[in-house]
């Protein structure tokens, strides 16, 4: 049976090629884009890879995200794979200059949405025998030396996906018991938009660690967050 996927914020960068793997993989992909016009582009673009369809998703928008789960749940019926790719930047300034409007303004996306996208997607993927859930996070998450700082402060985004960790983590803990398994994916330091391209990585590598943990037939711990080398410490 052909396994069904949804990834966010895929009409560009890290997402757009998510969503390339995966179809490449023979998954049917939903292109979530938050302009129908961008990811109708991006899905024809990606016709040669595979079965890929556009939908309108922005994860700050519920009506949005209600819409797109209507849309899913009519043509697919369940959802097997659920990527939790869009997120912002937030440029590169010091704590002490960060403002809570600032942390709001980021966590709306790269935390709160991937609440309100999960929350809404949840009982389509308890219809699927392997659910897998991939919330696309950053080293920067890390607690440690090699993740708060990484050359450059960035609070806003740097605690995001901290609180992007522990919420996998609490996902995982809720459905130990059901069929369907959580995990972080860390991209690397990946050249697109959202860096200005200053990242050393293309996008399709960035993209292999979400995919591999979407698709490859693996028995990982849920909840634990993986780049390419594999398990990363808090
Ligand atoms: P990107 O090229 O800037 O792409 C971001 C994508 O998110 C775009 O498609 C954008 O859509 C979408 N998006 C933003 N806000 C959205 C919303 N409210 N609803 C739906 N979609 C929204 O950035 P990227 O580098 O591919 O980043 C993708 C993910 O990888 C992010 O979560 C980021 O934190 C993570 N990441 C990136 C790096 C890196 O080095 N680049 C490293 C680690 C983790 P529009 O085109 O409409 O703006």
């Amino acid at each position: 049976m052909q396994r069904i996927a949804l990834v966010t914020g895929a009409n560009r960068g890290i997402g757009k090629e998510i969503v390339r793997g995966l179809a490449r993989a023979g998954l049917m992909v939903f292109l979530g884009s938050r302009d129908e016009q961008r990811g109708a582009t991006a899905a024809e673009e990606l016709a040669d890879d595979g079965d890929v369809k556009p939908v309108r998703l922005d994860v700050t928008d519920q009506w949005s995200i209600d819409g797109a789960s209507c849309e899913i749940e009519r043509v697919g019926g369940r959802l097997d794979v659920l990527i939790n790719n869009a997120g912002i930047n937030a440029g590169y300034n010091h704590p002490s200059e960060e403002t809570a409007e600032a942390l709001r303004k980021i966590y709306e996306t790269n935390v709160f949405g991937v609440v309100r996208v999960t929350q809404v997607f949840l009982p389509l993927l308890g219809k699927s025998a392997d659910g897998r859930i991939v919330n696309v996070s950053s080293l920067r998450g890390s607690i440690g030396d090699q993740g708060a700082w990484a050359g450059m402060p960035s609070m806003a985004y740097a605690s995001s996906r901290t609180a992007l960790n522990a919420i996998t983590m609490h996902y995982a803990r809720d459905l130990r018991d059901s069929t369907i398994r959580v995990f972080g994916a860390a991209s690397g330091h990946v050249a697109t938009d959202f860096n200005d391209f200053r990242g050393s990585r293309t996008p399709g590598e960035g993209a292999a660690i979400a995919v591999k943990l979407a698709v490859e037939d693996h028995d990982l711990c849920s909840g634990g967050i993986f780049d390419d080398a594999g398990q990363l410490p808090w």
